[in-house]
């Protein structure tokens, strides 16, 4: 409001020096030969129009009030009288409310930081304690995950395990001598073998709110990019806000890998090894005061004070190249002494990860102090063409359930013969992106489908061959036909194939 009331003000002086009385004329009914002018921005009656009269011969323009009446309505009063450092405002003393307040309240937003101030707080929803009992045991863990999750048989039965113990924990708290250590895992596969899908899962089954972060978004704390602190932030907003709940929640970060330490470089590691280190107190347990339904802290945002001593976290990522660092220090160790063996021996050997120790991964880049904070250490394997026909079609969502439910909604039968899984499946392998390869394919060919389909009725039955996936032929389409008894039974009728 103040951009315009310089010059406005010099205006109307020159104005009024020129035109001592009112434009028409006329003489106002207070009595004077003057124009009124608003005692907010200083403009004349004649620019700002009509005026409201407050006592002690104080004008207001129209948008001035309006102006106030707006600030005034967003104003922590409560706050404010209970600030010590509002005793100037003098809000008590002034004679009538509207008489000075009405310019300060407006002046105070500028300064900033008063309106709005909240002090961190926690809610105050009485704990759920968990029933041990109630703690689903590792085999039904791993039976609920097979439903969901091809093959993976190791890191399935590791995960259930390190989930149960985590959660017993939780339960026990400290109640004895005994302190039950943290159960946070690391996970290490190729890109697309169902990390991120086997903590999804178990966070849906535990019914437990998770937080998906990437850790090549992390830096320290002033830096471009998240500050640790963000993953704690997004585990609050999946809890819906509710501290009780994130606190026992899981926090998932991928591509752990990527905040290995830098090799070779003399500028500060913001995005390396500070992060590592940032992270140690996380993992371990630390009270962090975030944000509440806001990425970053600010002066406006309240904010809420999460322990994360029980909140589970889960690193994954695909170390590239740490299976070199297993074979460089499996065939140091044999190509010693009399029972040397061959140089190569290992380098033929499939799951080679399966056999990495903390100290190749210390090798790899993460700093000692961080690894010893993620106790539980497993592998996934790369996903074989037999895991990928498989995920095709077994989990209880697989992708092809999915557009067989789409279709059955237009009462159209929808079968994959096992010539095309394979042939979608080889050609996933050939992506090497995993599993994530398969519904951008299946997407591919099943778009024509999913296009036709619907514009014939007489269509019942689509069967998808090898051919239509290898683009040499098409699918098999069967029309339906009424039988004359039963009119609104549908017989499928086999139609020779065609597109
Ligand atoms: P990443 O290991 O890179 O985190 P994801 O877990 O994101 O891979 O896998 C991508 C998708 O592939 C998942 O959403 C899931 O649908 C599918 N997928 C991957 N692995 C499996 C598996 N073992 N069983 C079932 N589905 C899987």
């Amino acid at each position: 409001m103040d951009d315009h009331r310089d010059d406005t003000y010099e205006e109307t002086a020159l104005e009024e020096e020129k035109k001592p009385e009112t434009q028409d004329g006329k003489k106002d009914d207070s009595g004077n030969d003057y124009e009124d002018v608003c005692f907010i921005c200083r403009r004349p009656e004649s620019k700002a129009g009509k005026m409201f009269k407050l006592p002690n011969h104080i004008c207001v323009c129209d948008d001035c009030m309006h102006k106030t009446m707006d600030t005034v309505s967003q104003f922590d009063y409560q706050g404010l009288l209970n600030n010590p450092n509002m005793n100037d405002l003098n809000l008590n003393g002034a004679k009538g409310f509207p008489n000075i307040s009405f310019v300060n309240l407006a002046d105070l937003q500028g300064e900033g930081g008063i309106p709005n101030k909240q002090k961190p707080r926690k809610k105050k929803k009485a704990a759920a304690e968990i029933d041990i009992r109630k703690i689903l045991p590792p085999h039904m863990i791993k039976q609920k995950l097979d439903e969901y999750v091809v093959g993976q048989e190791h890191a399935k039965k590791v995960m259930s395990v390190a989930v149960y113990n985590h959660y017993k924990r939780v339960a026990t708290g400290t109640m004895d001598e005994i302190e039950i250590e943290k159960s946070n895992m690391l996970m290490i596969g190729p890109t697309g073998c169902g990390k991120t899908y086997l903590v999804k899962t178990l966070a849906k089954l535990l019914d437990v709110p998770l937080a998906i972060a990437d850790a090549t978004s992390l830096t320290e704390a002033g830096y471009i990019g998240d500050d640790i602190e963000s993953v704690v932030s997004k585990l609050l907003a999946a809890a819906d806000n509710d501290v009780e709940r994130a606190e026992r929640g899981i926090i998932f970060i991928d591509e752990i890998d990527k905040i290995a330490k830098k090799k070779n470089t003399n500028a500060r590691d913001v995005s390396g090894e500070s992060v590592q280190q940032g992270m140690l107190k996380l993992l371990e347990g630390a009270e962090v005061e975030v944000p509440v339904g806001a990425n970053s802290k600010n002066a406006m945002v309240p904010l809420a004070t999460v322990n994360t001593r029980n909140i589970l976290f889960i690193c994954g990522g695909a170390f590239p190249d740490l299976d070199e660092i297993i074979k460089q220090r499996l065939n140091k160790r044999t190509s010693i002494g009399y029972n040397a063996e061959l140089k190569d021996k290992y380098d033929k050997e499939k799951n080679i990860l399966n056999r990495v120790t903390v100290e190749d991964i210390r090798k790899f880049g993460m700093i000692p102090e961080f690894i010893g904070r993620l106790p539980v250490i497993f592998t996934l394997e790369g996903l074989s063409r037999d895991m990928l026909v498989q995920i095709l079609s077994k989990p209880r969502n697989a992708i092809l359930k999915q557009y067989q439910k789409l279709l059955e909604l237009d009462e159209v039968e929808l079968i994959y013969d096992e010539g095309a899984l394979e042939a979608i499946a080889d050609k996933a392998m050939e992506k090497e992106t995993g599993a994530r390869a398969l519904r951008a394919i299946i997407e591919e060919f099943m778009l024509d489908i999913m296009y036709e389909v619907p514009k014939d009725d007489n269509i019942g039955r689509v069967t998808i061959t090898r051919e239509y996936i290898e683009g040499t032929g098409g699918p098999i389409i069967d029309i339906r036909s009424k039988s004359a008894e039963h009119p609104d039974r549908l017989n499928v009728v086999d139609q020779p194939a065609g597109s």
